[in-house]
């Protein structure tokens, strides 16, 4: 069966793949591990050499790219600009760094000498979803290639487009053949895939429910994931805060890549007594958001990456509005056939409504109050997912303790939106996952940290 790429904009079917075989899936492997031998002998300064021309490469084509992933997963034009400008930052930043956060450590010991090296594994898996089509990848393989590993990688059936692209560009920047390939295959098939004998490890960002499937498969062979999963993030206004600053930074994440995001904003706990301002400050300024065609550049919002997915969130509206939440803004489908929409706010949000326990991954907003700081952390922290938090408050010193020492989730924020930086870890607890991606805990994740003792 084939597998088709659609326009989320006007279901217009863009492109329709014929899934690789089981036979061409087993020769890419076995050629990529082939090309692993001479790959990881290869000096640092010439990988270098080929991530900052993967770089340059992504610059120059930054608009066409964005097109592609606007077209393929509806991703607004300026949004898709920048996700290639990270991708080529996260580049360079392992192209610079890789060899120093990757060299030996030397430990004193009754030995002559002993010391830690961080030698590649082989082929690692990615298991990639479509909302940041590029981003997810690159931020995968720019550590995995400077280690010495190679990657293949199996991307979301929506956004196969952009997959091939990668593979186009790793190739054009001059990399060796099949030390990056990408596999043309459903879900279905990953199983498969990860039993092959010569995947070492296996990575996945995605939905809690394919993130256990996969660590499952993988467990039983004793090989190592990383999972980057789902999340719920709590954003806590404390009664001390900054109200334009908090209303503005909520808004902005909660309608991070049209609310498809693991780090968007998703909870907003609010302290009562500045509960009516905040909400009045907020609404307005998710209703001033341009949902429309994301390639006009005026456009905030577009559609959802795929309508089955935008069906499952308004359900989710629904069910919690049957359960008491109010609805102050969107809430609806809108006529036509696309995958859109509205920005979306509920209030009176309560524990057993969707809006509370589960990740709502669209533009919908659920504002929570809470009586008083302790009761905002119990509820920030109430949930199965524990990716990103932030809160805000004018007491900096109040904030800091609590993001520092309160707060149950992978990266906890002040006065900020919660992202991705290269120079910092990335990842979650609880059902958000574990392992780290970014930074020198990233590049780790997958080398044998190798203990040498010369007696
Ligand atoms: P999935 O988790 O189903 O898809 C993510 C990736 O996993 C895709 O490449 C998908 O392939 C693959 N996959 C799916 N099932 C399996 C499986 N059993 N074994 C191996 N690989 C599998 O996400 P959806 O696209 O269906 O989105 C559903 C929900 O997941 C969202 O509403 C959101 O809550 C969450 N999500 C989280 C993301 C994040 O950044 N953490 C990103 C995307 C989604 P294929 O496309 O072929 O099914």
């Amino acid at each position: 069966m084939k597998i088709n790429s659609t326009n989320p904009f006007d279901g217009a079917v863009i492109q329709s793949y014929t899934p690789y075989s089981a036979a061409l899936v087993d020769g890419i492997i076995s050629d990529m591990h082939t090309a692993w031998d001479a790959w990881r002998e290869v000096s640092f300064a010439e990988k270098s050499t080929l991530l900052h021309k993967t770089a340059q490469i992504l610059r120059a084509r930054k608009s066409a790219l964005a097109m592609l992933m606007s077209i393929e997963m509806g991703k607004p034009l300026k949004s898709g600009i920048t996700e290639i400008e990270k991708c080529a930052e996260c580049c360079e930043f392992y192209a610079i760094n890789a060899e120093d956060l990757l060299k030996q450590e030397l430990v004193s010991t009754d030995a002559r000498k002993s010391y830690v090296t961080f030698e590649p594994i082989g082929v690692v898996l990615a298991i990639m979803p479509w909302n940041f089509p590029f981003w997810q990848v690159i931020r995968f393989l720019a550590p995995t290639l400077m280690a010495g590993n190679c990657g293949v990688l199996k991307h979301a059936s929506n956004v196969f487009g952009c997959a091939l692209e990668i593979e186009n560009i790793i190739k054009e920047a001059g990399f060796p053949d099949n030390v990056f390939r990408t596999l043309l295959i459903p879900g279905s098939e990953v199983e498969r895939v990860i039993e092959n004998e010569f995947i070492a490890a296996v990575t996945l960002t995605g939905s809690t429910a394919a993130g256990k499937k996969v660590a499952q498969k993988a467990g039983s062979l004793i090989k190592k994931t990383v999972l980057e999963l789902g999340g719920s993030d709590a954003y806590i206004v404390l009664e001390d805060a900054d109200l334009e600053l908090a209303a503005e930074t909520c808004v902005n994440s909660r309608m991070i890549n049209s609310g498809q995001s693991c780090i968007a904003a998703k909870r907003f706990i609010v302290a009562e007594p500045i509960l009516d301002q905040f909400t009045d400050l907020f609404v307005r300024k998710m209703a001033s958001k341009i949902m429309g065609d994301p390639a006009d550049e005026k456009t905030d919002i577009g559609p959802q990456a795929r309508t089955d997915l935008r069906d499952q969130l308004h359900e989710q509206v629904k069910a919690s509005i049957s359960k008491g939440a109010i609805c102050l803004l969107g809430g609806f489908i809108p006529e036509g056939n696309n995958a859109f929409y509205p920005p979306t706010v509920l209030t009176n949000v309560a524990k057993g409504m969707p809006a509370y326990d589960e990740e709502l991954f669209g533009p919908v907003a659920a504002i929570i109050s809470a009586k008083n700081e302790n009761q905002a952390i119990q509820i920030a922290n109430d949930s199965i997912y524990g990716l990103g938090a932030a809160i805000f408050s004018r007491n900096i010193e109040r904030a800091e303790k609590i993001a520092a020492t309160q707060l149950q989730a992978g990266s906890c924020f002040v006065n900020a939106l919660v992202k991705s930086d290269s120079r910092l870890p990335f990842g979650g607890i609880k059902q958000s996952g574990y392992g780290r991606e970014l930074s020198n805990y990233g590049i780790k994740e997958f080398v044998n940290i190798k203990t040498v003792y010369i007696g």
